[in-house]
């Protein structure tokens, strides 16, 4: 079985890295999609934000990382992938989760939008903390893998942006 597990992954933390892990113990492959948003303020370009998913799975054989953008059904339909995998840290998650996975399916019928219970000790990690943490030259070291931590410490080298 295949799934996509979509995101902005603005950067990868521990708490993407424990959902893609276990998804890759579960499924035979998982792609990564990070979604190409122009919308969005992203402080990392979607090239970065593959360089560091591919860095921090890179260990992990059956899991792929790719890019989208427009609607996620699309790329799914594309793919030839009717499985989506979401995880949800807290109750609060679950309101636009659920809404989310409801349009998908009226849009997608055969989708199916599968949520993983994060791990308690990432229950409360984001990327957007990660990044407030780093903008003010906080410690980041144990929400992100090395390699974001060094991407983040450039990014905000000559201060918050
Ligand atoms: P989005 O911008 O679509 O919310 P994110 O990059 O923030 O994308 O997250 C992608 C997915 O990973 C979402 O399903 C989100 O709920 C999940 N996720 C984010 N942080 C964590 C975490 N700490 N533990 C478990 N799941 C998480």
């Amino acid at each position: 079985m295949r799934v996509i597990y979509p995101g902005s992954f603005d950067p990868i933390t521990y708490g993407h890295l424990d959902i893609i892990t276990r998804c890759s113990e579960k499924f035979d492959e998982v792609i990564i999609a990070v979604l190409n948003n122009n919308k969005k303020n992203n402080l990392f370009s979607v090239e970065e934000r593959i360089e560091l998913l591919e860095k921090a799975t890179k260990h992990l054989p059956n899991v792929e990382t790719d890019s989208f953008s427009g609607l996620l059904i699309d790329y799914a339909s594309e793919k030839g992938c009717s499985t989506i995998v979401r995880g949800l840290r807290v109750v609060s998650d679950l309101e636009y989760e659920m809404q989310m996975a409801l349009v998908n399916k009226k849009l997608y019928p055969d989708l199916e939008t599968l949520f993983l219970v994060s791990s308690s000790e990432f229950s409360f990690l984001s990327s957007s903390l990660v990044r407030e943490v780093a903008a003010f030259k906080g410690d980041v070291g144990c929400f992100v893998p090395k390699d974001v931590e060094i991407a983040l410490n450039e990014k905000f080298k000559g201060g918050s942006k």
